[in-house]
This record gives C-alpha cells, sequence and structure tokens, in this order.
C-alpha cells in the first residue's frame, strides 16, 4: 500500500509541474498529491502500529478532499461552472465531521459510512458529467477515466455494503482494512488508470491549445496568413477536383496608417479588432476569413462565384461603415472603411500553390482597383468595373454610379457614410 500510494504521490507532484499550463491538470494532479498524501498517512501510521482512529478520519477527510479537486478538475475540463464555494464548503464540513465522529463508540462505522458515501457520490457525479460531455467520449483520455470512475464506484459501493454488512465490526482503518476485504488492489489500479487518463486529457488539450494558437491570428483571432494559405490550397485542389466555384475577397482598410498617426496604435489595433468582428458576422458558415497581414484581410468563399462573393462584399462594405473611428484633438469623428478585390477561381495556372498564388494575385489587382476609384468601393476582379460606389464627393458617386453594370448588386447605403479620409 505504502509503494503505491508512495508512487501516486511522486506521479502526481511530477504532474502538477507538467500540466501547470492547463487549470484542469493542475487541478487533477493537486488532487492525486492530496488524495496520495492521505493514504500514504494513513498506511504508514498502520505499518507503524499506530492506526489510530483519529488519523483514519483525517485521512478519509484529505483523500475526499483530494477527490473535491480532482472532480473540480473534471467540471473545469468541460467548461462546466466549477461550484468552488460549494465543494470546498463540502470539504471542510466533511474533514469537521469526520474528526469529530473519530472519537465517538460507533465513530469508525461513521468514518467509514460516510467517507466512502462521499466518495462513491463523487465517481457518480464523475461519470455524468463525463458521458453528458461530447469531448468526454471522444477525447483519448476520456475512456480511460471513465472506466477508473466506474471501477471505483464499484469498489466504494462494494466497502459501502461492507460496512454495512459487518455493522458492529471495527472497520478502520479508512481504506485498508475494507479494502483488503474488497479485492484490495482493484481501487488502486484504478486510481492508477484515472491519473494516467487524466494526463492524457490535460495533455490533449494542451496540444490542442497550441494547435489552434498557431493557426489563428493574435490580434484579430481569425485565421492567420500560414493556416489561410493552407485552406486556400486545399480549397483550390478541391476546385480541381470538383470544379465547384471558388471565390476570394482581399479586404484592405483605408487610410489606415492615418487612423494610427491619429489615435495610435492601440486605437489603431482595435479598430483592427472591430473589423475582423464584421468580417466575422458577414461570412457564412462554410467562408474562411483570415488576416492576411497588417490591416489586409482574405475571405475565401467556396461554393461561390464571384457574383455571388459580391453579395458578401457589399455586407462588408456596410458592416465596416457602421465602425466608429476613436474621436482625438483635431481628427473629428469618422468611420472606417475598405476597399475590397473580389475573384473567382478560373485556372490558368498549374498547381494548388499556383491556382491559389493566381486567385490571390487578381482579387488583389482588383483591390488595387479599388483603392484607385476612390476607396470604400469593392470591384471584381473578371470586369475590372466598380460594383458599388462610396460617393465620398457627389461627382465621384456620379462616376461611380454609371460604371455599375445593371443586375448586379450595389451597396445601397454607400452614400450614407462618409469614408475616412487623409488629414
Ligand atoms: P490605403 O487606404 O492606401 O490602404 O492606406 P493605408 O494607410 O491603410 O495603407 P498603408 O500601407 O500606408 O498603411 C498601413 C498601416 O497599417 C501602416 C501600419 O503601421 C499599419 N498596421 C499594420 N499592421 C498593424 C497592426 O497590427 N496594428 C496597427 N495598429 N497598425 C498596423
Ligand atoms: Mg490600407
Ligand atoms: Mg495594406
Amino acid at each position: 500500500m505504502m509503494v503505491v500510494f508512495s508512487s501516486t504521490l511522486v506521479m502526481g507532484a511530477g504532474l502538477v509541474l507538467a500540466l501547470r499550463a492547463s487549470e484542469a491538470g493542475r487541478l487533477w494532479a493537486t488532487g492525486h498529491v492530496l488524495a496520495s498524501a492521505a493514504g500514504l498517512a494513513v498506511a504508514a501510521s498502520v505499518g507503524l502500529g499506530n492506526g489510530s482512529p483519529q488519523v483514519a478520519a483525517l485521512g478519509a477527510g484529505a483523500y475526499v478532499v483530494g477527490r473535491l479537486i480532482i472532480y473540480r478538475g473534471v467540471r473545469v475540463y468541460y467548461g462546466l461552472p466549477d461550484h468552488r464555494l460549494l465543494l470546498r464548503g463540502v470539504g471542510a464540513v466533511t474533514v469537521v465531521l469526520l474528526a469529530l465522529a473519530s472519537g465517538l463508540p460507533d465513530g469508525p462505522l461513521f468514518v467509514h459510512g460516510m467517507a466512502y458515501g462521499m466518495l462513491a457520490m463523487l465517481s457518480f457525479s464523475t461519470i455524468i458529467t463525463m458521458l453528458r460531455s461530447r469531448r468526454g467520449r471522444t477525447s483519448i483520455g476520456g475512456p480511460l477515466v471513465l472506466a477508473s470512475h466506474l471501477v471505483l464506484l464499484g469498489a466504494q459501493v462494494a466497502a459501502l455494503s461492507y460496512g454495512a454488512a459487518f455493522r458492529g465490526i471495527a472497520v478502520t482503518p479508512f481504506f485498508l482494512q475494507t479494502s483488503a476485504s474488497v479485492w484490495p488492489l482493484t481501487p488502486l489500479i484504478a486510481v492508477l488508470l484515472g491519473l494516467f487518463g487524466f494526463s492524457l486529457m490535460a495533455m490533449e488539450q494542451i496540444i490542442a491549445r497550441n494547435e489552434s494558437g498557431a493557426r489563428l491570428d493574435a490580434l484579430t483571432g481569425l485565421l492567420n496568413r500560414g493556416a489561410l494559405d493552407v485552406t486556400a490550397m486545399s480549397m483550390a485542389a478541391r476546385w480541381q477536383r470538383e470544379g465547384e466555384a471558388l471565390s476570394c475577397l482581399v479586404i484592405d482598410v483605408d487610410h489606415f496608417k492615418a487612423v494610427n498617426d491619429r489615435h495610435g496604435h492601440h486605437a489603431g489595433d482595435h479598430v483592427l479588432r472591430e473589423i475582423a468582428i464584421a468580417l466575422d458576422n458577414s461570412r457564412r458558415a462554410s467562408d474562411i476569413a483570415g488576416r492576411y497581414g497588417g490591416e489586409e484581410f482574405c475571405i475565401l468563399c467556396p461554393h461561390t462565384d464571384e457574383h455571388q462573393a459580391t453579395a458578401l462584399a457589399n455586407r462588408i462594405l456596410r458592416k465596416v461603415r457602421l465602425i466608429e473611428l476613436p474621436a482625438g484633438e483635431g481628427a473629428g469623428c469618422g468611420h472606417a472603411s475598405v476597399s475590397i478585390g473580389v475573384a473567382q477561381l478560373r485556372g490558368g495556372a498549374t498547381g494548388r500553390e499556383g491556382l491559389w498564388r493566381s486567385l490571390f494575385a487578381e482579387a488583389d489587382r482588383a483591390l488595387y482597383q479599388a483603392k484607385q476609384r476612390g476607396r470604400n468601393q469593392f470591384v471584381v476582379g473578371s470586369s475590372m468595373v466598380v460594383e458599388a460606389a462610396p460617393a465620398t464627393s457627389s461627382a465621384e458617386s456620379a462616376k461611380s454610379d454609371t460604371a455599375v453594370p445593371s443586375g448586379l448588386p450595389v451597396s445601397a447605403d454607400a452614400a450614407d457614410t462618409p469614408a475616412l479620409t487623409t488629414a
């Protein structure tokens, strides 16, 4: 027993360090350290011929608190309210009751029943929590933890029945004498299995977080350029195989340098985040939005031809025009705007990388045209015709209106909000 508890104690202590990047992992490791230390203390006191009811009661209390911490870790892992105060209160009350009961004539029986009753409830709650969570069933470590808790629950119920059946016979010290009667090593193997499963789950979480961190842009939370390139190339490959339309929008914030110059870099970052939210809210679920670099974004639209993509461009123009720029001395208040180049993949290049490059290049050329034609509008690459006019001035508005081909969507409120102009 002492060897097993010492091993789980050392493993738990190592895992406190190894899993410190995951809050759930920290809780699991800490809970195991406490539970193992409690088991070790009880086992050591029995080994020394000193198995007093008080030591057994305190050991039982500490063991239950350890399992409460482990259960809290499970809740944190699945993003559920961790009931920190409630679980702490339950732990404190349990320890006090066990300590008080240990001095009574029937104390050992009470300690036995209460401790195993609490442990069985915790095992049951853990199993239910995991079964109700989809991730609990799909992660690699999850089934191990589930199996471990099923075995623990069985052993705890058996220990409870043993206590009830042998009522009147001394059942102290907690955990050792009774478990010796109900298949001694099973619960301990289950604890080791659980420890292993919890470690796997925490590692999975840390790896998933690192992976998504490597794919996402830190400022906006959209895909970063590397991830966008990878996605775009796999979409281009699918376009080669299936021939489904694939369109791309390249979006650049207008006069963004002026925002930084007037209001500072932090304010600029805030505007970039707002624009990213507007893009994210404008796209369909199947569209992929990313930050291509600086103040330039890109949206990939599978199953979408350029005509359909103009509807998205219009939505984006409208949403971005609602973003207020920070008020600053002398700068007055204005609204953000973007220019957009729209293109549809038509081939003309070989290989998925070549196709993606040609698609992006065409959208980028269209974006350049949109900038040239006054910003706050989109241009479709194939036609290089202005599709929506910003109307920063009536002259520009008139010019743009004449350029809109019939049948194509036009940004209805183009004239509502003036584009930001350089100082
Ligand atoms: P245009 O309408 O022609 O696109 O003008 P612009 O001022 O937006 O373009 P320019 O390329 O001259 O300036 C882009 C600015 O974007 C300069 C750069 O400091 C700023 N920028 C790039 N990345 C970030 C960022 O992450 N945060 C902030 N605050 N600014 C950024
Ligand atoms: Mg710009
Ligand atoms: Mg730019």
